[in-house]
């Protein structure tokens, strides 16, 4: 052996024990986000009708949320809290955005961090798969907000079947757009842009890709092959899937399981979980195959509260769903799993979606700008025991354009409509339903909760962009649906 290569070899027996411990000190993080899925929509929260065996594990090893909540009751500003660890108000991103890919400023601000670009600062490989709806622009692609890889969609609702995606370039332009039919023959129809987004081919990276399966099978393949190429390093993966939003489609593979469903939406959608529930399977097992487990935090969530009208969904025993301040918009199906660190067990105090990155900041040493506080915090010691009482005082929401407002005080939630001047005051504790407003016998409480929440309303700002709802496609929606009642 020549003297260089000794020297070499020295080198990397003395490096590779350092670099073996520094990685052990920053686990992985794996997210797995459902969208639109109901409270009571997995096995863990006692599905019958749906088993989800595979999602069910991550509580099954990990700990269980019963009061795991999102920032928003809607997609984009729940995503937009998750991603920066703050409350979406905060930067006026409180709507979901419009697809406008001629907007830089239609989507997360550029003065917010997010939770990629913040790992990068300590040497993490950050990859999101599938939903993206945190604009459209190109200043606002994953790439250019942290993550160094993507494949998926920039917009809300993607439709799942390869033949329905034939629309190649997602920067398409103009308020409509031609789309040819399915088969790719000669005719075309015109859809608005909200709709025509749905449509298009998937991205990787910046480029468009013709995939061939089940959108949510692309999915989970796709986050099997990241854990594959960035295991030998820390990494964040954020899957992301659109299911089950609606369009309800699922195939005959995942329908077939449910004979026992005669309603045809509950039908899909229970399909279309089972799908994302076989993949959470495919990447928890190949986690295992690679010996990653112990170092790889893994967390399920959803959203948002399901819309149990739209995709018929099921949120329990908790009051309204999806868009509402009660707590079927914004509680959620919510575990981790952190094998070898957290005992299997329950946690029935709060939790945030916004502590994914106040637990993965804090553990990884991350700098946090002084000026933009996250409202997240790590959760970790609290689940072992080290750290002695609940890690948040408040959970707050507020939606602008509705004047609707609520915030938890321990079991007490009061919820403001400001538009009408009326207040409600629920025991969660004992009132899970929110079914017996006892605000009149309980003014000093809601006076106290009342200060708390004009208190937070003090450090928001107004909304940044407009919204869906204000497109002219949205109005007409809602125009017919108020002349129909
Ligand atoms: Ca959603």
């Amino acid at each position: 052996m020549n003297s260089k290569l000794i020297i070499l070899c020295c080198c990397l027996v003395l490096v590779g024990p350092n670099i073996d411990a520094q990685n052990k000190s920053k686990p992985n993080l794996i997210v797995i986000m459902a969208d639109d899925l109901g409270y009571a929509d997995v096995g863990f929260n006692g599905s019958k009708d749906i088993p989800t065996p595979n999602i069910d594990q991550i509580a099954e090893n990990g700990v269980k949320f019963t009061n795991g909540y999102t920032s928003y009751s809607v997609c984009g500003p729940s995503r937009a809290g998750f991603i920066t660890g703050r409350y979406g108000q905060r930067f006026g991103f409180e709507r979901n955005p419009q697809y406008r890919v001629d907007n830089p400023n239609m989507g997360l601000p550029k003065t917010e961090k997010t939770i990629a670009e913040h790992l990068k600062t300590v040497g993490y490989t950050s990859g999101i798969i599938g939903k993206w709806h945190l604009g459209a622009h190109k200043s606002n692609h994953p790439l250019n907000r942290g993550f160094d890889e993507f494949f998926g969609h920039l917009g809300g609702g993607h439709t799942y079947f390869p033949k329905n995606l034939v629309l190649k370039d997602s920067y398409f332009t103009g308020d409509h757009i031609q789309i040819p039919n399915e088969e790719g023959g000669g005719k075309t129809w015109r859809a608005g842009a909200e709709i025509a987004s749905y449509r298009t081919w998937i991205m990787r990276d910046h480029e468009p890709v013709k995939t061939e399966k089940y959108l949510t099978e692309e999915f989970s393949d796709e986050a099997v092959r990241f854990v594959e190429r960035n295991k030998e390093q820390p990494f964040f993966l954020f899957l992301s899937y659109n299911a089950p939003h609606t369009p309800m489609q699922a195939t005959k593979k995942y329908l077939d399981r449910f004979p026992a469903i005669r309603e045809k939406k509950r039908k899909t959608y229970a399909a279309m979980v089972s799908a994302l529930d076989d993949g959470v399977g495919q990447l928890l097992n190949r986690l295992k195959e690679l010996n990653l487990e112990e170092n790889t935090i893994v967390v399920f969530l959803s959203d948002n509260g399901g819309p149990e009208k739209k995709n018929a969904s099921n949120n329990g025993v908790l009051r309204e769903g999806k868009s509402s301040i009660y707590e079927g918009g914004f509680r959620v199906p919510f575990a981790i799993q952190w094998k070898g660190k957290l005992n299997k067990s329950i946690c029935n105090y709060p939790v945030s979606s916004l502590d994914i990155l106040g637990t993965i900041a804090d553990l990884t040493k991350v700098e946090i700008e002084k000026d933009k506080p996250l409202d997240g915090v790590n959760i970790i010691p609290f689940l072992t025991g080290k750290e002695k009482g609940t890690p948040h005082k408040n959970i707050f929401i507020r939606k602008y354009d509705q004047k609707l407002y609520s915030v938890r005080d321990g079991n007490l939630k009061l919820v403001v409509k400001k538009n009408g001047n009326r207040k409600e005051l629920y025991n969660l504790e004992k009132d899970i339903s929110e079914s017996n407003n006892i605000a009149s016998s309980n003014k000093e409480d809601v006076k106290r909760l009342y200060n708390i929440l004009n208190e937070w309303e003090s450090e928001l700002i107004d909304p940044v962009f407009l919204g869906l709802i204000h497109t002219k496609a949205w109005r007409n929606r809602t125009k017919k649906k108020s002349q129909k009642k």
